[in-house]
C-alpha cells in the first residue's frame, strides 16, 4: 500500500505515521495549488531556482496554513549533496523558513526531538528520507540524492540517533516520492560509487541498459543502506510516487531539464499545547 497519500491536491500525508503518531505532521508537498508561474507553476517552495522570492513566500504561507504550522517554526537547509546532519532545537526555529541566503549552510538533514519545529528540505527527484523513534520522540529528514546516498546519509542519522541513545531496531523510515529506476539513468561513474556501498551477495539496485547507461533504483539503494545500519525490514516504508512519472503532482529536475520548482518534505510535532 502507497504510504504517502493525498491530503488535498497540495499535500501527501504519511498517513500510517501520522495516525500512529498523534501530534505529528509528516509528508510531502505536491506541485498544485501555489501561486508561482511558468517552470515554477506552481506551488514552487524552492528559494533558489530562480523563481520570484515573493511568490515562494506565499506559497510557503499557504502551506503553513494547510498543515496549521507556522512559517517561522520551520527550519530549511542549503542542501549540497553532502552528508551532514543537524540537531535542532527551538532556538533555531525559523531558520530558512523565508530565505535561502539564511538557511543552514552545508546541510543535508535535521533531526530533534522537540515540539513545535518543522524540519523542511527540498527536493525535485533526489530521495526524501523521513524517520522516527516513537519512544524517544526523535524525527528526523535527509536528503538523498546520488551523492548523499552513496554518501550513506542514511547511516549517518542511524549513528547520529545512535548517540542519542536509540538503537537502530527503535527507528521507523519512510522513503518518500522520488525519481523511479525507469526514469534515472546514469553512467559508470556514479555506478562504480554505487558498487561500493554494496556487499557482494545484495541484489543489485540498477541494471544495465545499453554501454555506460544504467538505470538505477535509489529507493532500493537506501534501503539496503538503512537495513545494513540494521533498521529492520519491516520498519521501511517504500513509495511508489515517481516525481518524474507523476507529471501533474511533482516537479522534476530530470525530466524538466533543470528549470523547474521543488516539494517539500516536512515532518514536526505539534506543539502540545495547541493540540489541547
Ligand atoms: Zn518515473
Amino acid at each position: 500500500m502507497e504510504p504517502f497519500v493525498l491530503l488535498n491536491h497540495s499535500y501527501f500525508t504519511l498517513e500510517s505515521w501520522t495516525k500512529s503518531f498523534p501530534g505529528l505532521i509528516a509528508g510531502f508537498t505536491a506541485k498544485r495549488g501555489g501561486t508561482s508561474k511558468g517552470s515554477f507553476e506552481s506551488l514552487n517552495l524552492g528559494f533558489h531556482v530562480g523563481d520570484e522570492v515573493s511568490a515562494v513566500r506565499l506559497n510557503r504561507e499557504k502551506v503553513s496554513e494547510l498543515l496549521d504550522f507556522p512559517l517561522n517554526y520551520w527550519v530549511g537547509a542549503e542542501q549540497t549533496h553532502d552528508i551532514v546532519l543537524k540537531k535542532i532545537t527551538k532556538a533555531d526555529r525559523g531558520i530558512g523558513s523565508d530565505s535561502y541566503e539564511h538557511s543552514f549552510k552545508g546541510t543535508d538533514g535535521f533531526y530533534t526531538n522537540e515540539e513545535g519545529i518543522l524540519l523542511t528540505l527540498c527536493f525535485a527527484d533526489c530521495v526524501p528520507l523521513f524517520f522516527i523513534a516513537p519512544e524517544k520522540k526523535m524525527i528526523g529528514s535527509a536528503h538523498a540524492g546520488w551523492k548523499g546516498t552513496v554518501g550513506k546519509i542514511a547511516y549517518e542519522m542511524i549513528q547520529a540517533w545512535g548517540r542519542e541513545g536509540i538503537k537502530p531496531e527503535q527507528i521507523f523510515v519512510a522513503i518518500g516520492p522520488s525519481i523511479c529506476e525507469k526514469c534515472y539513468i546514469v553512467d559508470d561513474r556514479i555506478i562504480n560509487l554505487v558498487e561500493n556501498t554494496l556487499e557482494d551477495n545484495e541484489i543489485l539496485p540498477y541494471n544495465l541498459i545499453k554501454d555506460d547507461q544504467y538505470s538505477l533504483d535509489l529507493r532500493e539503494l537506501n534501503r539496503q543502506i538503512l537495513l545494513k545500519s540494521g533498521v529492520p525490514d519491516q520498519n521501511i516504508l517504500t513509495t511508489g510516487l515517481c516525481s518524474s512519472c507523476n507529471h501533474e503532482e511533482f516537479f522534476s529536475h530530470r525530466r524538466d531539464q533543470g528549470k523547474t520548482g521543488r516539494m517539500v518534505s516536512v515532518i514536526g510535532w505539534k506543539e502540545t499545547a495547541n493540540r489541547l
